[in-house]
């Protein structure tokens, strides 16, 4: 986060320094922008060939590795030192102008230059607003980040205040990856070229089907296609998973990205979506599975019978989740259970989580899928932090991690086919790179990695 951060101020400080004549000004930015908005609704609803996709993976896209470096390395000798400040809770223009040494009525200047710069009064905690001062300490330059694509600039000629907005273009870089897990999944997404949140987005697509948390196994293994935005050839953030695979202990899940017409959202090979009724594993797992280890969780798949919950040992505060939608029943404390939480949800299932260190629900309270119900703790009669799951099924106990739940309903016959269409070619590309795997695997010249 911070390099790219860091790699951003560089860039526009750059820019600015080498030629602030060349900047782009344009008068109507908004135009500008629905038209990109325009242009990658398109591109979002275009079906991907594999060709494109294929071509795409080929192109090496070079990102400096020290852009610290190369930058030094070009700058010119009267470089513009930007002094920039990221907006705090309560911090207003008025007491950073204050806190410059600037005065109230440049500012009131300032922000009636025209409506551009007007949008300064709309800066909000985490905006970034950066300076150039002369000699003198009086006014030169400001710099707003307006947007991750528009910034706008302040200027102080003579005594004459200029506004200008740049806009810069951002462009999607379709990618493919894939990878085979030994130590944890995020370990085997970072040897992929993942970020930590693409993992996560990863496992967030499947976490109806795959419990991250107990069930993931050496041997398992991921494919997918997905985007990668970069502004003016510059990386900075990731897009959107188009489609992935997910092999878990043999079995293999697939998921398309496609708009029924409600929104985007991922589906099996045969049009279901891939949201059910039930989370597997009702925890945020990012806070698990970095220290994953196989061995560890093998005593509480026997205890499973003894009884009747499955223990997610977890460190204290990592956030429960409601499987599912329902109402919650009960919400208290007990010398046994500690604080825990029942829910009732739909088809005669209730679900029990027992132990937290705090309860976020109270009895009554109507409750969604995902949304955070408590936080692992070891109250009650318990030796360590860790969570207490039951999943109950007209009074009888069931195994959350392998009960079978009603599927989701596919998609409408009239998106069927335009979904199926869509689907063929990213599903036979997403094969085509666990191929490519295999084929990099069979010659025996293996290195196990720590
Ligand atoms: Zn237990």
């Amino acid at each position: 986060m911070k390099n790219k951060h860091i790699q951003a101020v560089l860039k526009s400080t750059k820019k600015q320094a080498f030629d602030l004549s060349s900047i782009k000004i344009n008068k109507t930015p908004f135009l500008i922008i629905s038209a990109i908005a325009a242009l990658s609704l398109l591109y979002a609803f275009a079906t991907p060939s594999a060709d494109t996709i294929q071509k795409h993976r080929k192109m090496q896209l070079e990102i400096p590795s020290s852009p610290l470096l190369n930058f030094t390395a070009q700058t010119p000798e009267n470089e513009i030192e930007w002094q920039e400040i990221v907006i705090k809770k309560g911090q207003t223009l008025s007491s950073i102008f204050g806190d410059l040494n600037l005065s109230q009525t440049l500012l009131y200047n300032i922000v009636h230059i025209n409506k551009d710069a007007k949008l300064l009064t709309r800066i909000f905690p985490g905006a970034i607003l950066s300076f150039v001062l002369n000699d003198d300490g009086s006014f030169s330059q400001l710099k707003y980040n307006i947007s991750e694509s528009q910034e706008l600039f302040i200027k102080q000629i003579e005594n004459t205040l200029s506004s200008e907005i740049v806009i810069h273009q951002t462009e999607t870089q379709v990618q493919t990856a894939n990878g085979t897990i030994t130590g944890s999944l995020f370990n085997a997404g970072k040897k992929a070229g993942l970020t930590d949140a693409m993992v996560m987005k990863l496992a967030s697509i499947f976490a109806w089907d795959v419990d991250f948390v107990l069930d993931i196994r050496q041997g398992d293994n991921f494919s997918l296609i997905y985007e990668k935005i970069y502004q003016d050839g510059d990386f900075i953030r990731d897009g959107r998973i188009i489609a992935a695979s997910f092999t878990n202990q043999g079995d293999t899940y697939k998921a398309i990205s496609f708009d029924d017409g409600n929104g985007w959202s991922y589906y099996n090979p045969e049009g279901r979506n891939m949201k059910k009724a039930f989370l597997r594993a009702p925890l945020n797992f990012s806070y698990i599975s970095s220290n994953f280890n196989p061995k560890r969780f093998h005593p509480v798949q026997k205890r499973i019978k003894a009884h009747r919950g499955i223990d997610y040992a977890a460190p204290r505060g990592t956030p429960v989740f409601a499987a599912g939608d329902g109402v919650v029943t009960r919400a208290s404390y007990g010398k046994y259970n500690g604080n825990h939480v029942f829910i009732k949800h739909p088809s005669g299932i209730v679900t029990k989580y027992l132990h937290f260190s705090k309860r976020k629900v109270k009895k009554g309270q109507r409750v969604k899928q995902g949304q955070t119900i408590g936080t692992v703790g070891s109250t009650g009669m318990v030796t360590g932090a860790h969570l207490h799951y039951e999943f109950v099924l007209n009074g009888v106990h069931r195994n959350p991690r392998t009960v079978k739940l009603p599927k989701a309903s596919p998609l409408a016959k009239s998106k069927i086919k335009t979904y199926l269409s869509y689907a063929t070619p990213l599903l036979s590309q997403l094969d085509s790179i666990n191929v490519n795997k295999v084929a990099i695997q069979k010659p025996k010249t293996d290195k196990t990695e720590s």
